[in-house]
């Protein structure tokens, strides 16, 4: 490898883009690490990356405010394209549709939906000019299958899985591969005010998954024995049919 390859984490201070940052750093990326507000999270993750010997850039902006996006990113791309984005950042407010507010609706659409446009715009931009990269959009279960009480985040999932089919189909003859990763119920601050009693049984493992095991996925569509898949949505999560 003649230069460092670099790799930009949206929503990398905890969770499972945490684990991510980490796992892309123990496979020789450098780490564009993008959070919104936990600064002791993202510092404590940019001291594992320095520990495995990869540099750490902290970014700190909100996915949803495009400008800020722009403003962040913008002087870093003019030096570096990275070869990979994975956008991750994302949350859930959950609530049965009757009652959900459009703040609610709104808020989970905005971070996953506008939030994918906002960052991934002006890096898959540069990458074309490179013509070569890849782009890892994490999904959900929830945007496969459909869950009560989540009828904002599954669209947006099922959204940015759309988006990732189409936008795979745009920019495939340039070498750049976009593919999305759909976890289960993954062991993160997301789920801590999920009842366990009622969702263990749906999952045919009968455990939650570790962010390692998304990670290891990523880290897998970011290499080069993943070079020919592109468009797809890869599950993880313990055997939920989809
Ligand atoms: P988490 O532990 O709550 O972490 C969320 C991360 O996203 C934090 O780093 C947070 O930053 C960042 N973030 C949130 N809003 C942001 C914004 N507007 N701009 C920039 N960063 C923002 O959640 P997680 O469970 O790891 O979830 C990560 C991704 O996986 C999400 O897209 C989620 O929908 C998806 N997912 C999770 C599960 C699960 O079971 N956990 C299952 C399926 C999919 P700060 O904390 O610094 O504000």
């Amino acid at each position: 490898m003649t230069e460092n390859k670099v790799a930009l984490v949206t929503g990398a201070s905890k969770g499972i883009g945490a684990a991510i940052a980490r796992e892309l750093a123990e496979n020789g990326f450098d780490i564009w690490l993008n959070y919104r507000s936990d600064t002791p999270g993202a510092e404590a993750v940019a001291r594992d990356i320095e520990k495995a010997d990869r540099t750490c850039t902290l970014l700190q902006f909100d996915v949803t405010n495009a400008q800020a996006a722009e403003e962040a990113l913008s002087p870093l791309l003019e030096e570096t394209v990275p070869f990979a984005l994975v956008n991750n950042a994302g949350f859930a407010r959950d609530s049965l549709m009757m009652m959900m507010g459009e703040e609610d609706w709104e808020g989970v659409l905005r971070v996953h939906l506008n939030g994918f446009f906002n960052v991934t715009k002006p890096v898959v931009t540069k990458m074309l000019r490179k013509r070569r990269g890849r782009i890892v959009n994490i999904a959900s279960t929830s945007g496969e299958t459909g869950v009560p009480g989540q009828t904002n985040y599954s669209a947006a999932k099922a959204g940015l899985i759309g988006a990732t089919r189409s936008l795979a189909m745009e920019v495939a003859k340039r070498n750049i591969l976009v593919n999305a990763v759909a976890p289960g119920f993954i062991e993160t601050e997301m789920l801590d005010e999920l009842p366990m009693d009622r969702i263990l049984p749906r999952i045919p493992m009968g455990r939650l998954g570790d962010p390692k095991e998304v990670a290891g996925v990523v880290a897998f569509l970011c290499s080069p024995q993943a070079g020919y898949i592109t468009g797809q949505t890869i599950s993880v999560n313990g055997g939920i049919h989809t």
